[in-house]
């Protein structure tokens, strides 16, 4: 006796390999069974039978999609669940990216960790104090999708020195391997970096090799939001493909893009430099969500200098008129290597994403925040900071069309979301990326097919992040399915309303429980803790 019978679709299997007919056999959190020769078939059902059977003429059968870039580190601990991936089609995320992770906690750096995460994951208590700890907690909490977890180098760094902008002293870095091993140890995949944010940034690259090495002999992998990616595009790649060599770890390259007007067309060379490596014999691999808009803090429009110290040192220079001439100054002029995004855009190209202590500006573009004051643009954002004590998203719009396709046709770019987790006005990916991938690109604009997308939602990831018996149709994995309607699968999520779920998605199972059952969300929470090995 079956779970579930699933009959009447087409299987595409997500290792790329074209659609097939076949039914699929569900039982207990297993595909179970899929079926054979139209007359094994009949007889198979005749003796088996199934407690339900779900008739899905028309549609596709795919594994679950596995979002290798969210950063829904707190969310998935709510006590509500949240619905955003799991409508899409996602059954596993993968946190801790970016280098942003709520474990270590150093109760002395507590207050830093909080005011770094709490913008990008929300806020909320650090009741643990290891990474293990975290892992617990996710796993009590029971979330609605399977989650996997980086150790994050923000957080590692926080907890062994703070946001001190100097290379990290002997001692400093044997705390900070010790925090990796201990994630390692817990269960984490990997390690991640943002090396665009504070106190990531002010590491050099030796500092990073030293922590990936740590993560090699767990078989862990490197994956990092790169230190620039704009006029140093390549370089920052060459960075991330260098730590990997020098570690002997995989590479994945986070939310792969080319920033900025004059760096429009480098997606080519982006994709070229991680071809190049894995034809030296690397494993390099990246990421993508499919916008032209990026998300983050609001406050890495500011020079680097200025966030030494952290959040509460921010503030402190944010009241300073002194300070405040000093960070217009760089951002009109630039500053040494530093890519300067404000003078990529106009103050037109970036909107409020999430402002928790000022929420009424959510949704405005900085112009018009700027227009209402009535004062300096400079002076305005300085003044916005100060206010929210730098808790503000952003949206920000850096990319073009040409680089979004060429990065999505390269085999060896996965999707991802970069889903953050507050905020009324959140980047439409948070609920738009599959359904976006498979509705404009796949089927409106053909820019590649359906098989070959399905493997950058699922196999691609589960084999580079490691995921036993996830991410492929196969008998015995584990029961993570989605089942779309390709002809009307649409992302309805807009920079306007974000808050959108997609169309032509009706069913989606995390470990063979229904997270969307006939396009109604369930709230079920049978995802379960993906541990390394
Ligand atoms: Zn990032």
């Amino acid at each position: 006796m079956f779970d579930l019978m699933i009959r009447g679709g087409k299987i595409i299997d997500g290792t790329g390999s074209p659609a097939y007919r076949a039914e699929v056999y569900i039982r207990g959190d297993r595909i179970a069974e899929i079926g054979g020769r139209p007359d094994e078939r009949a007889a198979f059902r005749q003796a088996q039978g199934a407690a339900r059977i779900l008739d899905v003429d028309g549609l596709i059968v795919a594994p679950g999609f596995i979002d290798v870039h969210s950063h829904y580190d707190r969310l998935l601990l709510a006590q509500k669940p949240d619905d955003s991936k799991v409508v899409q089609g996602v059954t596993t995320e993968i946190v801790g990216n970016c280098g942003f992770a709520l474990a270590p906690v150093n109760p002395d750096f507590r207050e830093l960790l909080v005011t770094q995460t709490s913008a990008i994951m929300g806020e909320g208590d650090l009741p643990w104090l290891t990474f293990g700890g975290y892992l617990s907690a996710l796993e009590a909490a029971a979330p609605p999708v399977n989650v996997g977890a980086l150790a994050g180098h923000n957080a590692v760094r926080v907890a062994a020195m703070g946001f001190e902008n100097r290379p990290a002293r002997p001692d400093e870095l044997a705390r900070m391997k010790g925090y990796v091993a201990e994630a390692m140890d817990a269960g984490a995949l990997g390690l991640s970096t943002g090396l665009v944010y504070p106190p990531g940034t002010f590491a050099k690259t030796d500092e990073v090799v030293e922590l990936a090495k740590v993560v090699r002999p767990y078989g862990g992998l490197y994956a990092s939001h790169i230190r620039n990616e704009a006029n140093r595009l390549i370089e920052a790649a060459t960075e991330a493909i260098t730590v990997g060599e020098e570690a002997g770890v995989p590479v994945q390259i986070s939310h792969c893009k080319a920033s900025g007007s004059s760096n429009w067309g480098k997606g080519a060379a982006l994709m070229r430099t991680i071809r190049e490596a894995n034809g030296r014999g690397l494993d390099v691999t990246g990421d993508q969500y499919p916008y032209l808009a990026g998300s983050t803090l609001l406050s890495t429009l500011l020079p680097p200098w200025a966030h030494e110290g952290g959040v509460p040192e921010l503030l402190t220079r944010l009241r300073s008129a002194e300070m405040r001439g000093r960070m217009k100054h760089d951002m009109e002029h630039g500053s040494g290597d530093w890519w300067n995004p404000s003078k990529n855009t106009s103050w037109d190209g970036v909107l409020i994403a999430a402002s928790p202590r000022m929420p009424e500006i959510e949704g405005k573009s900085l112009e018009r925040l700027v227009r209402e004051a009535g004062r300096d643009p400079y002076e305005t954002l300085f003044t916005l900071l100060e206010q929210t004590r730098c808790q503000i998203l952003m949206i920000i719009f850096l990319m073009t069309e040409d680089d979004v396709r060429t990065i999505m046709r390269d085999a060896n770019v996965m999707i991802g979301t970069d889903a953050l987790a507050t905020g009324s006005k959140p980047h439409p990916r948070s609920y738009g990326t599959y359904p976006r991938v498979l509705g404009k690109y796949v089927r409106d604009e053909r820019v590649l097919d359906l098989p070959e997308a399905i493997r950058k939602m699922t196999s691609l990831p589960a084999q580079k992040f490691k995921l036993k018996d996830r991410g492929i149709i196969r008998r015995g994995v584990h029961a993570d399915l989605v089942i779309f309607d390709p002809q009307r699968i649409q992302d309805t999520a807009t920079y306007d309303n974000p808050v959108q779920h997609p169309r032509g998605v009706p069913y989606v199972l995390v470990n063979g429980v229904f997270g969307v059952d006939d396009g109604r969300v369930t709230g079920a929470r049978a995802g379960k803790v993906l541990r390394r090995g």
